[in-house]
C-alpha cells in the first residue's frame, strides 16, 4: 500500500444515489415522487419490453411513453427516434429497465435533453455507474464522458437479474471483470478504486459459477450484482486502456457482440500488459486465487461456457491488421506501448481462442 500512496492521485466519487437490495424496485414510486417526476419515458430493449412493463406496475401512472427499441452499441439513428418522442409526450424523466443497451439509450437521451434518469440494471455490464456514453454511427463507436451522462438514481434489485439466461449472465459478468481489471492499471488508477476492483473481481469470480449452476440462487445473484456495481464504479472513476479500446473497435467497426467480445479479449489484453503492470496482475491473481492473471481469466470464462474465439463471433481473419491499426489510432493510455506487430499477435491469439501463453 505504501508504494501506492507515494504516487499523488485524484479520487472522483460518483454522484449517483444507489439503492441496493432484493425488492428495491418497489421504492420506485416514492423515488419518482421525491424527484418530482410525473411523465417518465420507459426505455427497454425489444426482448425485455413486456418484462420491463410488468416490472413497473406501481409506477404505470407516471409513465407517459415507452420506447422499446434500445439496441447494442447505442446507434445514433435509434436515439434520434426516441428523442423525437420526448417533446411530443412532454417527458420529464427517463426510466431505463434493462442491460447496457437500455441504459446506453437513456444516457444518450439525457445527454441530448438534460432529463434526469432512473436506471434499473438487469445485467452486470456496469454502464449505470459511469458518465461514459459510447455511440455508434457510420461504423464507428465514439465515446464521450460528461457528468450529465451519469444516471442520478440507480436501483440494483437482484430480482431483475433472475431471468438473465446463463450465457448472458456469464458474458456480462466477464464484461464487469474487464472494467475492474483495467481500472487496476489505468493511467489514473488510485488505491481506493483498486480496492473496489479487486473486490469486484473476487465477488464476480465466485458468484458467476454459482449463478450458472442455479440462476435462482439469490445469494449468488446479489453477490454478482454487487460485483457489477463495484466494477461499474471502477470504470466510471478511472480511465480505460487497451482492452476497452480493442473491444470498442471490434464492436463498433466489426459488429461483434459486446459482452462476449470482452470475455474473449480480456485474457490476451492482460497477457499483453502483464510485464508492464505487475501490481495489477498480482491483485487480479489474488482475487481469482490463481498464479497467473491472464490464464486464470481465460479459464474462468471458458469454464463458464463462453466462446473464446473471435472467429466464431464473425471477425474475418483478414480484419486483424485493420482492427489493430484502429486500436492504435486515438489509443487509450496503456501501461505497455502499443506496437502493431504484438497487437496483431494479441488479436490472432484471441481470434483462434487460444489460452494465453504464460511461459
Ligand atoms: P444488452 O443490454 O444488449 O443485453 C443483452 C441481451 O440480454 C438483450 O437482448 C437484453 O434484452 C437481454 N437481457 C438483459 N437483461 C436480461 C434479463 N435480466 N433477463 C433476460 N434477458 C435480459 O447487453 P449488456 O451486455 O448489458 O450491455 C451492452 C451494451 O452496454 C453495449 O452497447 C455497451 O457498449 C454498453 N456498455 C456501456 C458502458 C458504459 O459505461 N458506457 C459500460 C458497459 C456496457
Amino acid at each position: 500500500m505504501d508504494a501506492e500512496l507515494q504516487r499523488p492521485f485524484v479520487f472522483r466519487g460518483s454522484s449517483a444515489r444507489v439503492l441496493f437490495g432484493s425488492g428495491s424496485l418497489a421504492r420506485l414510486p416514492e423515488e419518482a415522487q421525491r424527484l418530482d417526476l410525473k411523465r417518465l419515458m420507459l426505455i427497454a430493449s425489444e426482448r425485455q419490453a413486456d418484462a420491463a412493463r410488468s416490472l413497473a406496475p406501481e409506477i404505470s401512472g407516471h409513465i407517459a411513453a415507452g420506447f422499446t427499441g434500445a439496441a447494442m452499441h447505442t446507434p445514433v439513428a435509434v436515439t434520434e427516434q426516441a428523442h423525437a418522442l420526448l417533446h411530443t409526450h412532454r417527458i420529464d424523466g427517463l426510466l431505463a429497465i434493462g442491460g447496457g443497451s437500455a441504459i446506453g439509450l437513456s444516457k444518450a437521451l439525457a445527454w441530448r435533453s438534460g432529463l434526469p434518469q432512473i436506471v434499473c440494471p438487469t445485467t452486470y455490464a456496469g454502464s449505470e455507474m459511469t458518465p461514459i456514453l459510447g455511440e455508434t454511427q457510420n461504423g464507428q463507436k465514439q465515446t464521450r464522458s460528461d457528468p450529465r451522462i451519469q444516471p442520478g438514481l440507480v436501483i440494483y434489485d437482484s430480482r431483475l437479474t433472475l431471468a438473465m439466461p446463463p450465457q448472458i449472465s456469464a458474458a456480462s459478468g466477464m464484461n464487469a471483470i474487464a472494467h475492474a481489471a483495467e481500472a487496476l492499471y489505468a493511467a489514473d488508477a488510485n488505491p481506493v478504486i483498486s480496492l473496489m476492483a479487486e473486490q469486484a473481481i473476487a465477488a464476480l469470480a465466485t458468484a458467476l459459477p454459482a449463478v450458472l449452476r442455479d440462476g435462482q440462487d439469490m445469494a449468488a445473484r446479489a453477490r454478482a450484482l454487487y460485483g457489477a456495481w463495484l466494477a461499474g464504479t471502477c470504470l466510471g472513476s478511472v480511465g480505460m486502456a487497451l482492452h476497452h479500446k480493442l473491444c470498442h473497435v471490434l464492436g463498433g467497426s466489426f459488429g461483434l457482440p459486446h459482452a462476449e467480445t470482452h470475455a474473449a479479449v480480456l485474457p490476451h489484453a492482460l497477457a499483453y500488459n502483464a510485464a508492464h503492470a505487475p501490481a495489477a496482475m498480482q491483485r487480479i491473481s489474488r482475487a481469482l486465487g490463481a498464479d497467473n492473471a491472464a490464464a486464470a481469466v481465460f479459464d474462468l470464462a471458458r469454464n463458464l461456457g463462453l466462446g473464446m474465439a473471435l472467429r466464431d463471433f464473425g471477425l474475418p481473419q483478414q480484419a486483424i491488421a485493420e482492427a489493430a491499426a484502429l486500436a492504435m489510432a486515438q489509443a487509450y493510455p496503456n501501461p505497455r506501448p502499443l506496437e502493431a506487430g504484438p497487437l496483431q499477435q494479441l488479436l490472432r491469439q484471441a481470434w483462434w481462442g487460444a489460452r494465453p501463453d504464460t511461459a
